[in-house]
């Protein structure tokens, strides 16, 4: 009986509900991986003939009774199971879980690129085990991208041409509906909308605080996150109707992140450019042409995006590096803040979602207590509400060889998603100097952010005066 299993569970301490709670996901995923091998086999064997089902898809509703959707993820898993067995050994064994996997077979079955999967499966499996799945599924959308780039090019410019918006009154209510649009549309509206939001939260704080000082729980917040989120589209109208139709444009919300390599080969595909002689292989893990909330644009974007404006670039170099700053300043501030905040999409804290818009800018190393530098490659983000959990908690965080940052509990135990095996450091992490010292490496980086610049900067030029000629 469900009411006696809570019962029961209720008498355990918080460290065996947690323990209870990964064994039960382990498990999960070998009978997802065992599930998907049956119906392979199933299906192979015609065994839904035996009922009179057409196919295997009506065997899988008879017998499961599972939804369309259900049978349709089914069956491009067990597709991709088929043509990449090495993602079914890593649920097999646990190192990968089903939003995983999904995200992997939707890849496989996009007709244009799919069957290339197998090509960069490697890496994909790596970044399954060891990234947020949000950061994941950026990386696949990204491969994806750069596999099949007239394709969601053309995907963009159907979306953008399918753009709609309606806003209705129904019923006394407001009823708004708006879809389509560009990539670079969509970051930029939800940049505004999150700035709002956050505005709104703020206000609440501001109120809750007053009434029961700083420390009384979110719970007595005046406003739900939703109503908040009304109340902040709202203003959105109130305030554009409100500035003078002249009113200079806002600071840019919108970072786009894009390292050299993929810029010198948009730039010589343009023409502006020549094409260098080595045109590098594109590396699936340091290519980055996307927002700073981690929306992949294509690069044909940015350079229209460059143009207009109204949009931030950021160059950085095969490291995800923008700048370095040595060890001079206690906090960051300015570009290195900036900078700091585009190396990453979210809240270091594992687990949370909190965009790194709205985060604090931490040291990987306490600066006072391990000598660690004002250094890029060294900052960590929390949100505000982790930030101070991960003093308080006696939180480490450290990177590991292949650059992913993990959080070490005070007792020295990893915070990893149960399956994810521990990642290798370097042999003397412990001795910071050693690992944030590196000066060599980052006066590299340095003057190729330089270099990126520069060149943006002339071949913006020849665009504008291209542009300007074809104008006149
Ligand atoms: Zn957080």
């Amino acid at each position: 009986m469900y009411t006696e299993l809570v019962e029961e569970l209720m008498g355990l301490d918080n460290d065996s509900i947690t323990e209870r709670f990964r064994e039960l996901e382990l498990k999960r995923r070998r009978i997802e991986a065992e599930m998907t091998a049956v119906v392979a086999v199933a299906d192979a064997r015609g065994v839904y003939g035996d009922d009179g089902h057409r196919s295997i898809k009506g065997w899988m509703r008879a017998n499961a009774n599972w939804s369309g959707c259900d049978v349709s993820t089914m069956r491009r898993v067990v597709a991709l199971f088929e043509a990449c067995p090495a993602v079914a050994e890593a649920l097999l064994a646990g190192h990968i879980g089903r939003a995983q996997v999904v995200e992997l077979a939707r890849a496989r079955s996009n007709p244009r690129c799919g069957a290339r999967l197998v090509d960069v499966l490697d890496l994909l499996l790596e970044n399954a085990e060891h990234l947020s799945f949000e950061d994941f599924r950026t990386v696949v959308r990204r491969w994806e991208h750069l596999a099949d780039e007239d394709g969601t090019l053309d995907d963009a410019e159907t979306n953008h041409a399918n753009r709609t918006a309606g806003l209705h009154e129904v019923n006394g209510c407001v009823d708004l509906r708006a879809s389509g649009g560009r990539p670079l549309d969509a970051a930029e509206m939800l940049g505004i909308f999150e700035r709002f939001v956050e505005e709104e939260f703020r206000a609440d704080v501001a109120a809750r605080t007053e009434l029961y000082g700083p420390d009384a729980p979110v719970s007595l917040l005046p406003r739900t996150d939703a109503q908040r989120r009304f109340d902040a589209l709202l203003r959105i109208f109130r305030t554009a109707s409100s500035m003078p139709a002249d009113a200079r444009a806002p600071e840019p919300v919108v970072n786009i992140v894009c390292d050299i390599k993929t810029l010198e080969t948009l730039l010589a595909r343009h023409g502006l450019i020549p094409f260098p002689d080595d045109l590098p292989l594109v590396d699936l893990a340091r290519a980055r042409c996307e927002t700073d909330s981690g929306i992949v644009v294509p690069p044909e974007h940015v350079l229209r995006a460059a143009l207009q404006g109204h949009v931030r670039r950021v160059i950085v170099d095969g490291n995800g590096v923008v700048l370095d700053m040595g060890r001079k300043r206690r906090l960051f501030k300015g570009a290195a803040r900036v900078a700091a905040k585009l190396m990453a999409c979210h809240c270091g804290h594992p687990g949370c979602t909190i965009g790194a818009h709205y985060a604090e800018v931490d040291h990987l190393d306490e600066w006072h207590r391990d000598g660690g530098a004002t250094d890029i490659a060294n900052a960590g983000i929390r949100c505000r509400s982790h930030n101070p959990i991960k003093h308080r908690l006696g939180l480490v965080d450290r990177r590991s060889k292949s650059g992913q940052v993990v959080t070490f509990r005070r007792d020295g135990t990893p915070m990893l998603p149960v399956g994810c095996r521990l990642p290798e450091f370097e042999p003397d992490d412990e001795n910071l100097d050693e690992v944030t010292g590196s000066d060599h490496e980052a006066n590299d980086a340095t003057a190729l952010i330089e270099e990126g610049c520069l060149l943006l900067k002339q071949v913006l030029h020849e665009l504008e005066e291209q542009l300007e000629a074809m104008a006149a």
